[in-house]
C-alpha cells in the first residue's frame, strides 16, 4: 500500500508529515512559519519538506492532504486567507498536483482537526463529533454521519462566531459579543489585564507569573494562577467556560452529536478549563431533554489537524 503526505500550515507553525496506508505517522518535519515571507516562502517550504519526507518514504507516495490555517473553499479548493499576502483565491491543491506529482485536497485546519480526532483521535469509534480548537482565536468543526459538514458556504461550525453576550466587545469577525470575545486565548489575557487594572489585590499571583508587568499578562498566566485557586483568575477562567458551555448547549440542541472535542493550546492547559465547562453544561441542561453528549479534550494534541490533513489525502478517505 501507498504511503500519503499530509500538511498543516499554520500561522505560526509548519508542520508536514509521511503517514502509512492505516493513518499511522511515520515521519514528522515541523518548523516555524515565517508569515513576512508571504505565500512563495510557504510554498518553499512546503515543497523542501515535502520532497525530504518523500525521498525517505518506503513506500510510493501519490497523495496529499493539506490543512491551511486560513478559510478555504473547500468546493472549489481555494485558499481564501487574507491575513498573508498573496493567498487569496489560490489553488493550492492544483499547485502541488502540479509541482509535487500529488494527488491532493485542501480544507481550513478546524475542519481537518475534526476530521483527524474523528477519524484517529478521541472521536474514533462515534459517527458525529464537534471540534473546537480555542487558542488565539475559537474555529471549529462538524462531523456528522462520518462526513465533514461543511455547509454552503465552507462555514459550519464556526462556534467562536455564535454571539453569547448583548454587551460584548468586538470581535475579530467585527460583530459584536461572540463567544470569542470571551473565552480565546487573546481574550483571557485581555480580561486578566483588565481586571489586574482594576483590582490588583485579586490578581496578585497572576501579575507575580508577569514579573509584575501588568502588560505582559497572558490567557497562559491566568490559567496558572487559577490552578493555584487564586480569585480573580478563577472569576474569569468561570465567565469564559460559561460561555462556552452556553455555546455548547446551543450546538447540542442543534446537532446533538456523540461528542464535543475540544482542542487548541487554551483547551489543553488542562482541566481548569473543561472541569467548570462540565458543571455549566449540567447547570443550563434541562432535566426533560436528555443529553448524553460527552466533551473532552482532543487526544492528538496539536496534531489534530495534520492528521485530519492525512484522512483528506485522496487514498485515504
Ligand atoms: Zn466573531
Amino acid at each position: 500500500m501507498n504511503n500519503v503526505l499530509a500538511a498543516d500550515i499554520g500561522g505560526t507553525h509548519f508542520h508536514v508529515a509521511l503517514f502509512d496506508s492505516e493513518g499511522r505517522r511515520l515521519l514528522l518535519s515541523e518548523g516555524r512559519t515565517d508569515a513576512s515571507g508571504g505565500r512563495e516562502w510557504m510554498l518553499g517550504e512546503l515543497r523542501e519538506r515535502a520532497q525530504g519526507l518523500m525521498a525517505k518514504s518506503d513506500q510510493p507516495v501519490r497523495s496529499c492532504g493539506i490543512s491551511f490555517g486560513g478559510p478555504v473553499d473547500f468546493r472549489h479548493q481555494r485558499v481564501n486567507s487574507m491575513h498573508v499576502t498573496g493567498w487569496r483565491g489560490f489553488r493550492l491543491g492544483q499547485w502541488v498536483e502540479d509541482n509535487l506529482s500529488l494527488e491532493c485536497l485542501v480544507d481550513n485546519d478546524a475542519n481537518a482537526g475534526a476530521l483527524g480526532e474523528f477519524r484517529f483521535g478521541a472521536g474514533r469509534g462515534t459517527d458525529s463529533v464537534l471540534y473546537l480548537t480555542i487558542s488565539t482565536g475559537i474555529g471549529g468543526g462538524v462531523v456528522c454521519g462520518g462526513r465533514v459538514h461543511r455547509g454552503k458556504d465552507s462555514m459550519a461550525g464556526e462556534l467562536g462566531h455564535i454571539p453569547v453576550s448583548d454587551s460584548g466587545a468586538v470581535c475579530s469577525c467585527g460583530g459584536r459579543g461572540c463567544l470569542e470575545t470571551v473565552c480565546s486565548g487573546t481574550a483571557i489575557g485581555l480580561r486578566g489585564r483588565g481586571l489586574a487594572r482594576r483590582k490588583p489585590e485579586v490578581m496578585a499571583r497572576t501579575l507575580e507569573l508577569c514579573s509584575g508587568n501588568l502588560d505582559q499578562i497572558t490567557a497562559e498566566a491566568v490559567f496558572r494562577a487559577a490552578a493555584e485557586g487564586e480569585k480573580g483568575a478563577l472569576f474569569i477562567v468561570h465567565e469564559a467556560a460559561r460561555a462556552l458551555a452556553k455555546a455548547l448547549l446551543t450546538a447540542i440542541r442543534i446537532l446533538n452529536p456523540d461528542m464535543i472535542i475540544l482542542g487548541g493550546g487554551v483547551a489543553l492547559s488542562g482541566l481548569i478549563l473543561l472541569n467548570p465547562v462540565r458543571e455549566y453544561l449540567d447547570e443550563f441542561s434541562a432535566p426533560m431533554l436528555e443529553c448524553s453528549t460527552k466533551v473532552v479534550q482532543a487526544e492528538l494534541g496539536n496534531y489534530s489537524p495534520l492528521y485530519g490533513a492525512a484522512a483528506l489525502a485522496p487514498e485515504l478517505r
